[in-house]
């Protein structure tokens, strides 16, 4: 099957894939099309994860594709954007199951793990034989997480003790580890442990009646005197600025996801107003609704070019927390206002979930609040360019 450039991406920024890379979104776009798109509705409405998904993402190669050990490819920044832009376009559940297996449970081991951590998890992560969350939010922690965890890790002997709690962790109810970040008693400093989630003293419990992303069962966790060995203790991640550095992948990876999300959204605006008649011919003939859709290519066009730009400079060395703070902040901001206007040129049937619009508009706030809300980002962005930070 040949690559075709997606018509929502109207300055063709396709065109910096490799020929291996064209191949490989190809077959992804294939298999999201036809094994999960047609169940995506119905499992969003029943709040439920469909784990017949999870075969179908490890077996396109998606999960594990920033790492020499996993990838099958050398790739570039700009490519696993593209990924993630891919399954966002169809479902923003889907692309956080990924995001979330690939980006902070397989990020977070490789980016600081020892050799030994990274040889033993990494394959068994990319190929779904292990599940994996990351549990840092905790339930008086969210945006202040840099200093406000209240789960503790005390060293003893050869283990290390977990008490405390975490809120929100994604695939949490079906994970078999879940990398937790708690402070330390010896030093006070962030570190991570790679938990199984069969240990004594570890629960997790759904959080119910979520409105956003509802395929995705994300968690509250209890710890209570939960012991892991030194041997799973994340070896490289001695600060919260070891942390940050994964947040720093992913939340770049979370802006492409926002384009994709507004593209959904956009596509479907779009088929939609090419068949609904209304005063006698097609509403995309009306003036006001061409506007709706013009700004729409806009914002997606112009957070495209951005994060291509800042996925270029993560593979040229030079991205900075402040680039994907950025990248996400803008991203999420111009995705919010276009899932909007996509849902109003579908008029009433933008709220009905069979023409999708409403699930990518509802899927949107989601994203807009996880990795760093805008204001988090933004402060981020501020400090660096005013050299004040403004956090408290
Ligand atoms: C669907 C979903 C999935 C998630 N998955 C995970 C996961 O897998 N693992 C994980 O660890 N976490 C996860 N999270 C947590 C997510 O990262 C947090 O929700 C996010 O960081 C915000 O924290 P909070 O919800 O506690 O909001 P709060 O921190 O309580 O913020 C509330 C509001 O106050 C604003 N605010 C806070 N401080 C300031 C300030 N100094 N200046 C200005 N405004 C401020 C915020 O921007 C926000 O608008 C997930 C969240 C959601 C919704």
């Amino acid at each position: 099957m040949a690559f075709e450039t997606l018509a929502s991406d109207f300055y063709g920024f396709e065109d910096l894939l490799g020929e291996r890379e064209k191949e490989f979104i190809t077959n992804l776009r294939s298999e999201l099309e036809t094994k999960i798109k047609p169940i995506v509705n119905e499992y969003w409405e029943r709040a439920e994860f469909p784990h017949q998904i999870v075969e179908v993402l490890h077996g396109t190669g998606t999960i594990g594709l920033g790492f020499p050990q996993t990838a099958a490819f050398e790739n570039s920044a700009v490519f696993r954007g593209w990924v993630a832009l891919e399954l966002a376009r169809v479902d923003a559940s889907v692309s956080t199951y990924v995001g979330v297996q690939n980006g902070l449970a397989l990020g977070a081991i490789g980016v600081c793990g020892s050799d030994e951590q990274r040889a033993e998890w990494l394959p068994k992560l990319a190929s779904g034989e292990v599940i994996g969350a990351f549990g840092l939010t905790e339930p008086t922690s969210g945006s202040d997480s840099a200093q406000g965890l209240q789960t503790v890790a005390t060293r003893d002997g050869d283990n290390w003790v977990l008490n405390g709690s975490k809120r929100w962790i994604g695939n949490a109810t079906f994970s078999d580890i879940t990398v937790i970040w708690a402070k330390s008693a010896e030093d006070g400093q962030v570190k991570g442990f790679i938990v199984p989630t069969s240990t004594p003293g570890y629960t997790a419990t759904k959080i119910e009646g979520k409105q956003s992303l509802r395929m995705v069962q994300n968690a509250d966790i209890t710890l209570e005197n939960v012991v892991v060995p030194e041997s799973l203790r994340l070896q490289n991640a001695n600060s919260f600025r070891d942390t940050a550095a994964v947040l720093r992948l992913t939340r770049a990876e979370v802006a492409w996801a926002a384009v994709g999300v507004a593209i959904g959204a956009y596509e479907a605006a779009l088929k939609y107003s090419q068949e609904r008649v209304q005063f006698g011919k097609p509403i995309a003939k009306h003036q006001l609704i061409q506007d709706l859709l013009v700004k729409s290519i806009g914002n997606i066009t112009a957070s495209i070019a951005l994060c291509t730009r800042v996925s270029q400079m993560l593979d040229d060395g030079q991205q900075r927390d402040e680039h994907s703070a950025l990248a996400k902040a803008f991203a999420t901001a111009r995705m919010r206002e276009t899932v909007a206007w996509c849902r109003e040129i579908l008029g009433g049937n933008g709220i009905v979930i069979e023409y999708d619009v409403a699930r990518f508009f509802a899927d949107a706030e989601a994203l807009y609040s996880y990795e760093g809300t805008r204001e988090m980002n933004t402060l981020i962005v501020g400090r660096a360019i005013t050299g004040e930070a403004a956090f408290v």
